[in-house]
């Protein structure tokens, strides 16, 4: 295919077809979020390049490796959104949020982008949706969160579900177990990978990420934040995990997850799915009680998650796949001046609420009931030459004449 004429790699189009397991899986997103009074919030697709690095971190992969980043016109650097905290952030400080009733619980549905090796459920644009609730330091908030994502995923029906939890402390505390981290790297430097080396000091947590095999096994002895963890810390750990026990919500604690995201401070979740192979995870999140504050708004602690709608889908599988809706009427007309009628009464039906089509392809009468068929009308209405016009039932072929007067009545009828 000649340049400029397939979409660019890591990206795809969404055709009709796959549109419709989009569309349900976003009326239940929605359903569920406004359910729980979540409002929405949409944020430009890019934004200042600064805000990403002050907010996920430069040492972050996803800042350091994967933005798309460029000078726009005006010489100010700016980067493609590749996650949505941040950003709603960014907003809720802009527009002086703080003031309204705490916390502020909002949910986004959008395209992200990075730039990362494509393979099957990770490209270089995705589409996530996700909630923040901004303002409260309640354990409550984190449960209630948790609650929310796994209530999506149990309406829409993903199998093999399971949900990792570990918490990371405050700042202060990571900030001390880090240094502990950095020396236990450091005497064991020889074993690790060269990539895992490099960032001893920029990013020691993500040396648990690691798919080396040198690297894997320095880590099982290396200490663990969350025996570390003390305090307001444990407590608040504890009180997140006894409220998701007596809500019957099971978790594993998995005491090596860090997220790629520097923003986070105690609790963290992620969310795999067994039917999925290397890009297991369907969504992951956690509490960032500094973030508002570093974006210069006011000490606000919050929690929230992201989930990737393609990854939800592949996960679906044939689940996700979802049948065109029947349509009310067909419309058939064989003339010039019949075809002009058509229109004129399918418009008519339209506004009366009913679904309806007519050809618009220049077919013969067989090639119409043909049509008809394929996009599932229940009745097919023939307009005749004299003026008057048939019903046919296209399920059991019966045929009669009708009063055009009552196709409304008639084809609603129909619906039942
Ligand atoms: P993260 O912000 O990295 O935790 O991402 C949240 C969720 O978005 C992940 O669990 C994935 O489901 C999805 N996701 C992240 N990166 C990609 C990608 N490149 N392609 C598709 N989905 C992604």
């Amino acid at each position: 295919m000649s340049a400029g004429a397939q979409a660019p790699k890591g990206t795809f189009d969404v055709l009709p077809a796959d549109a419709r397991a989009r569309d349900r899986l976003e009326r239940v997103v929605r359903g569920a979020f406004e359910r729980a009074g979540y409002g929405r919030i949409e944020t430009p697709a890019f934004e200042e390049t600064e805000l990403f690095e002050r907010g996920v971190g430069e040492a972050t992969d996803v800042v350091e490796k994967e933005m798309f980043t460029f000078e726009d016109r005006g010489g100010r650097s700016v980067s493609l959104r590749p996650e949505g905290t941040a950003p709603v952030c960014r907003a809720y400080v802009e527009h002086g949020m703080h003031k309204l009733a705490q916390p502020v619980k909002l949910f986004y549905w959008g395209p992200f982008f990075r730039y990362e090796a494509p393979q099957a459920g990770r490209y270089r644009q995705f589409h996530q949706f996700g909630a923040e609730a901004i303002g409260s330091d309640e354990p409550l908030v984190d449960a209630e969160v948790i609650m929310l994502f796994e209530e999506i995923i149990g309406e829409l029906g993903v199998p093999g579900v399971t949900l990792r939890l570990s918490s990371l402390g405050s700042p202060e505390l990571r900030a001390a177990y880090r240094e502990e981290l950095v020396s236990y790297l450091r005497s064991h430097e020889s074993r690790l990978a060269g990539d895992v080396r490099e960032r001893i000091d920029a990013n020691p947590m993500r040396a648990f990420d690691s798919k080396d095999e040198g690297t894997r096994e320095v880590m099982a002895g290396a200490p663990r934040l969350l025996e570390r963890l003390d305090g307001d810390d444990a407590e608040h750990f504890d009180a997140v995990r006894g409220l998701l026990d007596s809500n019957g919500v099971s978790y594993e604690i998995d005491d090596t997850l860090v997220r790629g995201l520097d923003y986070y401070t105690r609790t963290v979740f992620e969310l795999d799915c067994s039917q999925l192979g290397a890009q297991s995870q369907i969504g992951g999140g956690g509490r960032y009680d500094r973030l508002v504050e570093q974006l210069g708004g006011p000490a606000t602690p919050a929690a929230g998650w992201a989930a990737g709608i393609e990854r939800i889908l592949l996960a679906m599988g044939a689940d996700s796949e979802v049948s065109p809706e029947p349509r009310d009427a067909f419309v058939a007309a064989t003339s010039d001046e019949q075809r002009r009628r058509a229109l004129a009464l399918v418009a008519e039906l339209r506004n009366a609420g009913l679904s309806a089509e007519f050809d618009l392809g220049a077919r013969g009468l067989k090639g119409q009931l043909k049509q008809a068929d394929r996009i599932g009308a229940r009745a097919t209405v023939i307009l005749e030459e004299d003026g008057s016009a048939q019903l046919r039932d296209m399920e059991s072929g019966e045929q009669r004449a009708v009063e055009p007067g009552q196709l409304i009545e008639e084809l609603g009828r129909n619906r039942s």
